[in-house]
């Protein structure tokens, strides 16, 4: 539906714009899919996992040694046990430990009826064939519990958990061949302006090279999105429309970059208004102030201002948190803080994303420094940076010292 531009909100606050993001993206949630393990890294898993039984789900040595029943342990010197046979990990063999018998084990093997204790090899000397087993381990010692790691029925992981190297191996520890997750969302990248040459040809003088098409489609791809494809457009009314309204009809998410503000050739906000919703335009922030969020099909549309910075922090600050909820993904369970090492005046009332590298001190307290550059329109100013330090709106003056809260960039630390 059109949207009449006296209908949808200016200038609204990061938080605003946010929680609306959010709550749009979450009414169009990814179907879930069963993808196999080795697909799994990265995607957002849709349900909760319970253990299907006790894992590892039989008592086990820890070490490599000797079982034994604890009540023959020497109390002093050393004492010979008759060794019965051997277990390595993953034989089956029942083999029994009678009184002052001793079976040769690995980590990980079963532990033989009747045995409750492992020696480690370290402490026993092979004597014939015997094995002289010296005093000083406890009853019960390097014996693992059938549910050592988990608990039949225990919580493994919950819905909405990122998958990662470790909880993938739960999945696969409880046997798990695939599992159910969110698809990820096809995203399509536009890049607009006259300006724009693709690296790798000449330019013309007035001309720079596309490189939005790279920040962005790789945060695109490292936030979970499939980047299903990438155009780059001139400022030319006829073919934006067209180009958006293809990518609103393929695409689960479209990010533009450039032509959303206030210049001549800037046409986005009055294209998507009319062939798709302009939802809000305009966000509090520096850099990234003149983005706009809306709808047209199917797609949920990120239209970013062209400024390579501002399109890192819009990202960051306000299209990340939309893929996230599409996927129903749980958000970071907190922020995280650091400390400035100088001082910042801050002359307008916007919320301010400066780029700035992070340390920590010989007290463990983490530390952020400002970088110098910061113009929004300078890569060096974020090649240089670990995080954005996210200045509140309604604060102007942060003095060393100061706590701030920061976003680390993709890759933190490098
Ligand atoms: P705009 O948002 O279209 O007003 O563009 C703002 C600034 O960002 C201008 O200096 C543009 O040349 C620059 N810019 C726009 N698109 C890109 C891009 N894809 N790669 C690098 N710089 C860009
Ligand atoms: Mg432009």
């Amino acid at each position: 539906m059109p949207s009449d531009p006296a209908t949808f909100p200016i200038g609204l606050s990061v938080a605003d714009a946010r929680s609306l993001i959010e709550e749009i993206a979450a009414s169009h949630r990814m179907p879930i899919e069963s993808v196999k393990l080795r697909d799994a890294l990265d995607r957002i898993l849709a349900i909760d996992i319970d253990a299907p039984r006790d894992i590892p789900g039989f008592v086990n040595s820890a070490m490599d040694g000797f079982a034994v029943r604890a009540r023959d342990l020497p109390d002093a010197n050393t004492k010979s046990f008759r060794l019965r046979g051997e277990i390595l990990a993953g034989s089956s063999e029942p083999l029994v430990v009678g009184a002052d018998e001793c079976v040769r084990i690995t980590t990980g093997a079963a532990l033989p009826n009747g045995a409750d204790t492992v020696v480690m090899k370290e402490n026993t000397r092979t004597q014939g064939d015997c094995i002289m087993i010296a005093a000083g381990t406890a009853a019960g010692a390097n014996v693992r519990a059938a549910d050592d790691d988990f608990h039949a029925h225990d919580r493994g992981l919950s819905r909405g958990a990122r998958l990662n190297p470790a909880r993938i191996a739960v999945l696969a520890a409880f046997g798990m061949a695939e599992v159910a997750t969110a698809q990820r969302p096809d995203a399509v990248l536009l890049t607009t302006g006259n300006e724009l040459v693709a690296p790798g040809k000449p330019l013309s003088f007035g001309q720079i090279h596309d490189s939005n098409r790279y920040s962005l489609g790789g945060l695109l791809q490292q936030h979970g999105a499939t980047l299903r494809r990438h155009e780059r457009i001139a400022d030319n009314p006829e073919l934006l429309r067209d180009a958006l309204l293809r990518a609103g009809d393929d695409a689960d998410i479209v990010v533009t970059s450039g032509g959303v503000s206030v210049g001549e050739a800037d046409f986005m906000p009055q294209l998507i208004a009319q062939i798709g919703e302009v939802v809000f335009w305009k966000v509090r922030m520096k850099p990234g102030m003149p983005m706009l969020f809306g709808r047209i099909g199917r797609a949920l549309v990120f239209a970013l201002p062209g400024n390579p910075v501002s399109g890192f922090a819009t990202f960051l600050a306000l299209v990340k948190p939309a893929i996230d909820a599409m996927c129903s993904a749980t958000p970071s369970a907190q922020s995280l803080f650091a400390r400035l090492t100088a001082t910042i005046h801050k002359r307008h009332s916007r919320a301010e994303f400066q780029r700035a590298r992070l340390s920590s001190d010989a007290t463990g307290t983490l530390l952020a420094t400002p970088n110098r550059a910061q113009g929004s329109g300078m890569l060096h100013s974020i090649v240089d940076a670990d995080a954005l330090i996210v200045l509140p709106e309604s604060v102007h003056d942060f003095a060393a010292g100061d706590v701030v809260e920061v976003m680390p960039l993709p890759g933190w630390p490098r």
